[in-house]
């Protein structure tokens, strides 16, 4: 599968998927620890509460991604970016390994700055390498998000299964362990990727450059004054007001920045055009992984606590039941893509927001498997696992329909001179959607399973409208944006 591809594909390919190994292992037992009891070594944060923090934490990684292209743009590449992130990643994932809430907090943030170094530049590399050889590249892409998915399943199996049955420490550990593997693997076999990503892509004037330092090292150093204060004690950390003002914080930035596009952008009658395409796909994109992102929160409390998970006498843990998603998106991405060059050459390959459109729709669909799941659950005490099953599948398939084609559309559709900002633009939309799910995930589980039900249905009645509002608007829309 690689032997066509250049090299380097080889290093990100192993080096992201311990990455996501060490990063979707370490999620699958986050809300699960945060809510066990202290008896079993827990942190004993109610359950709403515990869905704010893990919103908080999954929307910031997208949210430091923005500052982490930045840094490596200016200041210090690609490559360096990746090495760096790594090991603050993994830092922190052993900082988590301690179990008390000083080091919880300390290797939350850690996660979050090593990751918002390394996610966005592992995937800038992706397409560096490509440079000369172009009509390879969406392969490229597509083995890459087979890494990424081939990490989150060891991550959910391996940190899974220790978090939750032999002792948290361990799967905290193990993801540490695991991007230590990646890491290690990146130092040797970086030189594959050549010059790629190795000087940053801007050159700054020797002043402008030092200014940016200082900045960067003193908002560095006030962010973690403020934070230390909070961890000993001088401030309290309430998760839930932290969220909203979050919420709205995104939206602002989003706001802010389509409108100084529009205004100080240059931009001609086609390429206005386009942004507002891109516009809509970032609502539709925001909406998606609201939905889809409550797979490590309300879905997994709904697993642990509400679901029927044992099998020849033995109960598998909880987190477990995510990995059907990274599992579906491996078997099942080729065909997707298979489908749409099909369909592509009939020419009935669907426009961008009807993909959209179907995208949320199906994710609609899996919010009423849920909804069934937790009635289930109110009459039986335990549901079965497919209710679970049935809506991460039609998840995974929604999310093939968006995720993918969404990072191309962003690079096909920007303006040359922004595509960099507008992939920030595009994880804004997931840095979004990830603090509206934790939200969410607190209305559904706040009176435990009998707040399930009416949520899962709110999300599956709202989603279903937006879903269809987006495939009645897709050809008008996209005759207006692509017709002369
Ligand atoms: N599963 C993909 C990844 O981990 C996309 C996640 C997202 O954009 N929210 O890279």
């Amino acid at each position: 599968m690689l032997q066509n591809h250049p090299i380097g594909l080889r290093t990100l390919f192993l080096t992201e998927m311990w990455e996501r190994m060490s990063f979707y292992g370490m999620r699958g037992i986050l809300v699960l620890f945060m809510t066990a009891s202290l008896i079993d070594g827990g942190l004993a944060i109610d359950a709403v509460s515990a869905s704010a923090i893990y919103g908080i934490y999954s929307s910031s990684v997208y949210l430091v991604a923005l500052l982490g292209g930045w840094i490596a743009d200016r200041h210090i590449g690609q490559q360096n970016a990746i090495l760096y992130g790594g090991l603050v990643i993994m830092i922190g994932h052993f900082l988590l390994a301690f179990t008390n809430i000083e080091t919880f907090y300390l290797g939350l943030i850690f996660v979050v700055l090593g990751t918002g170094l390394l996610k966005p530049n592992i995937s800038a590399i992706v397409g560096g390498l490509y440079e000369k050889e172009q009509e390879k590249k969406e392969a490229g892409f597509t083995i890459f998000y087979m890494s990424i998915n081939i990490g989150s399943v060891l991550g959910f199996f391996i940190c899974g299964y220790l978090g939750e049955s032999i002792g948290w420490h361990y799967g905290f550990g193990a993801a540490g362990i695991g991007m230590a593997f990646g890491l290690i693997q990146f130092i040797f076999t970086r030189k594959n990727l050549g010059e790629v990503g190795i000087k940053p892509s801007i050159e700054l004037p020797k002043n402008k450059k030092k200014k940016e330092i200082i900045s960067l090292y003193l908002l560095s150093f006030v962010f973690m004054a403020i934070l230390l204060m909070g961890i000993f004690g001088f401030w309290t950390f309430d998760p839930i007001p932290i969220a909203n003002a979050l919420t709205v914080i995104i939206i602002s930035i989003a706001a802010i920045y389509f409108l100084y596009l529009f205004i100080f952008g240059n931009l001609n009658e086609d390429e206005r055009k386009k942004i507002i395409l891109i516009l809509v796909l970032f609502f539709g994109a925001a909406f998606f992984w609201s939905g889809f992102d409550q797979a490590g929160s309300s879905f997994n409390i709904f697993a642990k606590e509400y679901t029927d998970r044992i099998v020849f006498g033995w109960e598998y843990p909880a987190s477990w039941l995510q990995v059907l998603n990274p599992i579906l998106v491996v078997i099942l991405s080729p065909f997707m893509a298979y489908l749409w060059i099909f369909l592509g050459k009939r020419m009935l390959d669907p426009s961008l927001p009807f993909k959209f459109g179907l995208g949320l729709i199906l994710m609609a669909i899996g919010f009423i498997f849920i909804a069934i799941g937790a009635n289930v659950a109110m009459q039986d005490g335990l549901a079965g696992a497919r209710w679970l099953l049935l809506t991460y599948l039609f998840h995974t398939i929604g999310e093939l329909t968006l995720s993918p084609i969404g990072l191309a559309a962003i690079s096909n559709l920007s303006p040359k001179r922004y595509v960099g900002q507008m992939m920030g633009i595009w994880f804004l939309a997931s840095s979004l959607g990830a603090i509206i799910a934790g939200l969410l995930s607190g209305q559904a589980t706040y009176e435990g399973l009998n707040s399930m039900p009416s949520l899962f249905n709110k999300v599956a009645i709202i989603s279903s409208i937006a879903g269809l509002v987006l495939i009645l608007i897709s050809k008008p829309l996209n005759n207006w944006v692509f017709k002369k």
